[in-house]
C-alpha cells in the first residue's frame, strides 16, 4: 500500500507551532516511505477563513522545507462532492433532513478503532449527539468533509493532533456508512507550555511566523519540533535533512504531551548557527539588515562575514544582531545610558580615551594584535589597571558594557570609526550631565 498523508489546516489563524509539528510528522512520514503529502485547505467556513492566513500557511510550510506533492486542494471548491455523498446517505436512510440540515442518525453502540500510537480506543456512541453532516447553508461539517476527502484522496494514514481523538469514532461511523475503507489513525500528542496547558500566547510566540521573524534557522526549528515527541535514539539531538527523513519513525512518537522549552530551542539554534558557513551566515544577516535599512544595497559581504565570524558563537537568534550588535552598523552607535554613566564619566577617562585615540591614529595596519599592543603599552606607561582603559574604550566604541572581544571588534569596525567614536566619547559623553 502506498503511503498517502495529508495536512489539513484551516486558514483561520497563523500556522501554530503545534500544527507545524503535525505537518512535519506527516511530511517526514511521507518522505520516509516515499509516499505523497497532500495539502488540503479546510476553508468551508468562509466567514472565519482569511487569505492572509492562507499566505501565512504557505510561507510557514516553505520555511519548514515542507513541499506538498499534491495540493493545495480547497474544500470550498468541493461542495458538490459533499452534497452528493450526503444525498447517498439520505437515500440509504442513514441520514435525515432536519430544517435544511442533513443529520446522521447514530444508533447506540461501541465504536472501536486502532490508533498507531494509542492502540485500541473504544468509545460509546451514546456520548455524542446526532451528527450533523451538512449545515442548512449547504456547507459540510468538519467531520463529514474530512471523511469524504480522506477517503476520496485515498489517504492511507491520518496523522493529526490528539485533540481530534474525540472526532475519530464519529468519523469511523461515517466511513462505514459510506462504505469506505478506514485509514490508519495516529493521534500525536499536543505541545504544551511551561504551565502544561496547551501552548498559548501567554508564554511567548505560538506561530511559526514569529519564530521565523526573530531568526530561528529552519533546520534548527525543524530539529526542535521533531524532538518534541520523538528522538533519533542514543543521546543524539542534532539531526536534519535526509538523515532525519531516514531515521524518522512514526510508531516511536511518544504518547504524552511534549513541553515546549524555549531554552532548548535557543540552544539548538545556537548549535546550527555555529555550524553555518560564514558566507551563508553573512547572507542571512545581510537580509535582515537590508530590511532594516542598516545596510546599503551594495554592502561589502566580505566585511559582513568578518562581523559574522565575531558573532557566530554569540548569537542566539539572528535578531540578536539588531538588538545587541547594532553598533557595527549605526553611526554613532546607541549608547547605553548606564554604561556611559558607569565607565565614561570617571576622572581622567576622557584623557585616556584621547590618548588611546592618538596612538591608534598613528597605526598603519589596524589589526587586533596591533591594537591590543598599543592599548597595553598605554596601560603600562601610564601605570593603569587594564580595566580602566578597556571598559571605557569598550563603551566608547560599542556603546555597551558587554561586547565581543574589544580589539577584534575594533579591527572589524575599522580605524576611521574607532577614532571618531573615541573622540565622540571623550568630548561629548564623558562630561557629567
Ligand atoms: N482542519 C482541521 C484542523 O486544523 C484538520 C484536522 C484533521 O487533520 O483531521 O484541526
Amino acid at each position: 500500500m502506498s503511503v498517502r498523508v495529508r495536512f489539513a489546516p484551516s486558514p483561520t489563524g497563523k500556522l501554530h507551532v503545534g500544527s507545524a509539528r503535525t505537518a512535519l510528522f506527516n511530511w517526514l512520514f511521507a518522505r520516509h516511505h516515499r509516499g505523497a503529502f497532500v495539502l488540503r485547505i479546510e476553508d468551508t467556513d468562509q466567514k472565519r477563513s482569511n487569505p492572509a492566513f492562507l499566505q501565512d500557511i504557505y510561507a510557514s510550510l516553505a520555511f519548514l522545507g515542507i513541499v506538498a506533492e499534491e495540493g493545495p486542494i480547497f474544500q470550498s471548491k468541493r461542495l458538490a462532492l459533499y452534497q452528493e455523498h450526503a444525498r447517498r446517505l439520505l437515500q440509504a436512510g442513514a441520514a435525515a433532513e432536519h430544517e435544511g440540515a442533513v443529520v446522521f442518525s447514530v444508533s447506540p453502540q461501541a465504536v472501536t478503532f486502532t490508533d498507531l500510537l494509542h492502540g485500541d480506543i473504544t468509545v460509546d456512541t451514546t456520548l455524542f449527539e446526532s451528527l450533523v453532516l451538512m449545515k442548512s447553508d449547504g456547507t459540510p461539517t468538519y467531520n463529514f468533509a474530512c471523511v469524504v476527502d480522506d477517503a476520496l484522496m485515498q489517504i492511507s494514514h491520518v496523522i493529526r493532533g490528539d485533540d481530534h481523538i474525540a472526532n475519530t469514532p464519529k468519523q469511523v461511523l461515517l466511513y462505514r456508512a459510506l462504505g469506505f475503507a478506514l485509514p490508519v489513525f495516529a493521534h500525536i500528542p499536543l505541545i504544551v507550555g511551561v504551565d502544561r496547558a496547551r501552548l498559548s500566547k501567554r508564554f511567548g510566540a505560538t506561530s511559526v511566523d514569529e519564530y521565523r521573524q526573530v531568526g530561528y534557522l529552519p533546520d534548527a526549528f525543524v530539529n526542535y519540533l521533531v524532538l518534541l515527541g520523538w528522538s533519533p535514539g542514543g543521546n543524539r539531538e542534532l539531526i536534519a535533512g535526509q538523515e532525519l527523513i531516514d531515521a524518522f519513525d512514526l510508531s516511536k512518537v511518544r504518547k504524552t504531551a511534549a513541553q515546549f522549552d524555549q531554552r532548548k530551542l535557543d540552544w539548538l539554534n545556537g548549535q546550527y548557527l555555529k555550524r553555518t558557513p560564514l558566507p551563508r551566515l553573512a547572507e542571512l544577516l545581510a537580509e535582515r539588515l537590508k530590511a532594516k535599512g542598516w545596510l546599503a544595497a551594495d554592502h561589502d559581504l566580505d566585511w559582513l562575514a568578518r562581523v559574522a565570524a565575531l558573532l557566530q558563537d554569540r548569537l542566539r537568534v539572528l535578531e540578536d544582531i539588531e538588538d545587541q550588535h547594532a553598533f557595527f552598523f549605526r553611526e554613532p552607535p546607541d549608547y547605553e545610558e548606564e554604561a556611559v554613566a558607569k565607565y565614561l564619566r570617571g576622572d581622567g577617562v576622557a584623557e585616556r580615551l584621547l590618548e588611546l585615540r592618538e596612538r591608534l591614529s598613528r597605526m598603519s595596519s589596524f589589526d587586533a594584535p596591533a591594537i591590543e599592543a598599543a592599548a597595553r603599552a598605554l596601560v603600562a606607561e601610564r601605570q593603569l589597571a587594564s580595566k580602566d582603559l578597556i571598559h571605557p574604550a569598550r563603551v566608547a566604541v560599542t556603546g555597551r558594557e558587554v561586547s565581543p572581544p574589544l580589539f577584534e571588534t575594533m579591527a572589524v569596525l575599522g580605524k576611521a570609526k574607532v577614532l571618531s567614536r573615541l573622540e565622540h566619547a571623550a568630548t561629548a559623553l564623558s562630561r557629567k550631565p
